[in-house]
């Protein structure tokens, strides 16, 4: 197995794993882009929204819900993405949601 989010998903890397539940971890982002960056993933492995097993979305949104409390942003905002494909900069060919937050962000994106 290749894939590094995979490899976290399993445990067989080190991450601060800071939300988990059946089919999604959540995990701090290494480089984080704001005070908070937070990185969402299902565990069973997906490159991107079009191969995603539909029945994990609900459990995805439920994690942006509760890891937005666990970091205390749910009331101050932050913003969700999702870097789908080249055009818009997947680095990590695993499907993943980035929360962010904790200070103002720019809009709109670059
Ligand atoms: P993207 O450009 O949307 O593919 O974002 C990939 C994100 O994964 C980046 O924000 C990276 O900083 C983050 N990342 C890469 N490797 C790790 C890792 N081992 N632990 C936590 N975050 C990671
Ligand atoms: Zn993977």
């Amino acid at each position: 197995m290749s894939c590094i989010f995979c490899k976290i998903a399993a445990k067989e890397m080190k991450s601060n794993v800071v939300y988990e539940s059946g089919d999604v971890i959540a995990f701090d982002d290494i480089a984080p882009q704001a005070p908070v960056h937070v990185v969402i993933i299902p565990k069973e492995h997906a490159l991107n929204m079009t191969a995603l097993n539909g029945n994990v979305q609900g459990e995805i949104f439920k994690a942006i819900s509760q890891v937005s409390k666990l970091k205390k942003v749910q009331d101050s905002g932050f913003r969700v993405i999702i870097n789908n494909g080249k055009d818009a900069g997947q680095a990590v060919e695993h499907l993943h949601f980035h929360l962010l937050g904790g200070r103002r962000l720019a809009w709109p994106p670059g």
